[in-house]
């Protein structure tokens, strides 16, 4: 039997042992119902080294999206969070409400919509010339048009609500949603920002995180990194990067946070393997100038200068391996 992941041993769950599993969608989110490894052509996933992507969660596995039928994944979204929604250690973040704005609501939700549609139509194509699509198809909207609101019971695999900070951050692929039921309500696995400067949700964020929704880890993800937290400043980087953590915080804390985020970066879990090579020009690098570290040797391999936009050639490539 394939190695569960942790999280899914944890919970004690004696169903294992039973053969055929009704694999509804509790089930599923209770990570009972991975099905054989389909990730199909698994050496030409990584055989550029590239694209830190956790075959563990992956939403290929299960048996909702047999091989050959499109991956239908619900998109939600919270029009007035509770704080509830965010987990505790992200609570630094205020929420955002569209509840007396709904018009801004269907705007933020038809960017978001617009902007994930990369992945959807992401394709690779191989050296003999075939093009490979994939079977990803992000459902925003009910039957009558209007974007899925977050409800208690909702059968929703990405489950969005916005902030007011700078602050974009996704639970990696499905690993966490048995931990969102466990407490029998919804939390929101995707918090995406429309705070900042612009009062909208960011193109380039938006694609970062569903590649994040997909199973992909940060680019960061390559082993040249280790080192890297120990060259940053954090109190440079406050004072001159556009990057805000929460205006209601105190400078301190906005440090603490900063340290934190560029620590957790390079972290994995499960299945991904460090990197050799790091693919610049990835939706999942994590924009840092080198003058926010301190200057030495192995500061190039820290920073990314370009803010990336779209997919790389290798993203598409990793992602459509385990969606196609
Ligand atoms: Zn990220």
């Amino acid at each position: 039997m394939r190695r569960l992941p942790a999280f899914i041993l944890s919970a004690g769950l004696g169903l294992l042992a039973q053969e055929a599993l009704a694999c509804d969608f509790q089930t599923i989110l209770s990570g009972l119902c991975p099905t054989e490894d389909v990730s199909g052509e698994i050496a030409f996933a990584f055989d550029a080294d590239r694209g830190a992507i956790d075959p563990d969660h992956t939403w290929n596995k299960f048996e909702e999206f047999p091989k050959g039928t499109p991956i239908v994944l619900n998109v939600c979204f919270f029009q007035s969070p509770s704080e509830t929604v965010f987990d505790k250690e992200r609570a630094l973040f205020k929420p955002a409400d569209f509840s007396q704005a709904p018009k801004k609501f269907k705007a933020t939700a038809e960017d978001v919509e617009k902007y994930a549609a990369v992945w959807e139509t992401a394709t690779y194509k191989r050296s003999d010339g075939g093009i490979i699509g994939n079977r990803l198809d992000l459902n925003f909207r009910n039957e009558a048009g209007a974007f899925h609101e977050c409800q208690d019971g909702g059968q929703y695999h990405v489950l969005i609500a916005f902030n007011q900070a700078y602050a974009n951050y996704t639970s990696i692929g499905w690993k966490d949603y048995a931990d969102a039921y466990s407490t029998g309500r919804p939390r929101a696995t995707m918090v995406l920002s429309v705070g900042g400067r612009s009062d909208k949700v960011d193109m380039a964020a938006v694609r970062h995180e569903f590649g994040h929704a997909l199973g992909f880890y940060h680019e960061m993800v390559h082993e040249q990194w280790a080192h890297c937290p120990d060259l940053f400043l954090p109190e440079l980087f406050i004072k001159e990067s556009d990057y805000t953590f929460g205006s209601d915080l105190t400078p301190e804390e906005q440090v603490e946070v900063a340290r934190r985020v560029i620590s957790g970066l390079g972290k994995r879990s499960g299945r991904v393997k460090p990197t050799k090579n790091m693919d610049l020009s990835s939706i999942m690098t994590y924009p840092i100038k080198a003058e926010f570290f301190r200057p030495g040797p192995g500061v190039e391999r820290c920073s990314v200068e370009t803010r990336i936009k779209d997919l790389s050639r290798d993203d598409k490539r990793t992602f459509v391996s385990f969606y196609q």
